[in-house]
């Protein structure tokens, strides 16, 4: 049952509107619930592979209407933290997608191919499905010179109809093996997204419900935050693993759909 004081929900979407392109449950009539509810919404994504018109899209395929304003991504998130960082023009090498590079260009970054890696004043590293070793090694080599390190988010996988997939974790691993440093995180459990939803809503954290299917990105980036928390059990963490989590998110369900009908 959502508490009725709850005027707003920050969502996250892998795990618990969709695995891969399967939807769960009947988003349409959830999200008509969750209308008739009241309750604003913002989806917060750690996936920073697509821009928030590309989720859009996604989104409107499914049967459910937001409008860009509506999606944050860890993309998102790590171009406004290196926009307070790094001036304009600064040379990034990226290892990730569109959704990064896009973000990156948006802020006045100059984003550069793995060919002029050397010259690289940052390096950025998020989910890239033509990741290779030569795009590492270069990661690899910078970082052990002392260039800033920053990633989209720690995710060790992401869900999908067949189970879990290696995540943008698994990959910085790699480098954070190879040199012994540490990035600096955008996405959740971090509260940089979290702060930029809250924004995007108006609403106090009192009033604001986190939704997610993972217990040590959602409900820790939630609580990190200050706001409630809501588990579904529809991705990656289990019942099991939610009991033992403390402290306990607020509430837990099995979907997204039986979390808004019981409300
Ligand atoms: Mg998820």
């Amino acid at each position: 049952m959502i508490p009725s004081n709850i005027k707003a929900l920050i969502l996250d979407m892998d795990g618990v509107l969709w695995k891969g392109d399967a939807p769960i449950g009947d988003l349409p009539g959830t999200f008509q619930r969750i209308r008739e509810r009241g309750l604003k919404f913002v989806f917060a994504t750690n996936n920073g592979t697509k821009t928030p018109e590309e989720y859009q899209q996604k989104l409107a395929e499914l049967g459910v209407d937001a409008a860009p304003e509506q999606i944050v991504t860890s993309a998102l998130g790590i171009a406004f933290l290196l926009a307070q960082k790094h001036p304009r023009g600064t040379k990034i090498f990226m290892i990730g997608e569109d959704g990064i590079r896009v973000a990156l260009e948006e802020k006045g970054f100059e984003v550069l191919n793995v060919e002029n890696a050397p010259q690289a004043q940052a390096v950025v590293m998020g989910i890239d499905r033509g990741i290779n070793f030569q795009k590492v090694a270069e990661a690899t080599l910078l970082v052990r010179a002392g260039v800033p390190f920053y990633t989209t988010n720690t995710d060790r996988t992401f869900p999908t109809p067949r189970g879990e997939i290696p995540g943008s974790g698994s990959w910085l691993a790699v480098v954070t093996s190879a040199t012994g440093v540490q990035p600096v995180v955008a996405g959740k459990p971090f509260p940089y997204l979290m702060e930029l939803a809250l924004e995007r809503l108006g609403t106090s954290r009192e009033e604001t419900l986190v939704v997610g299917d993972r217990l040590e990105t959602d409900v820790a980036a939630g609580q990190a935050v200050g706001c409630r928390t809501a588990l579904v059990l529809s991705g990656v963490s289990t019942r099991k693993e939610a009991e033992a989590w403390n402290p306990a998110p607020t509430l837990m369900a099995e979907s997204l759909e039986a979390l808004v009908a019981q409300s």
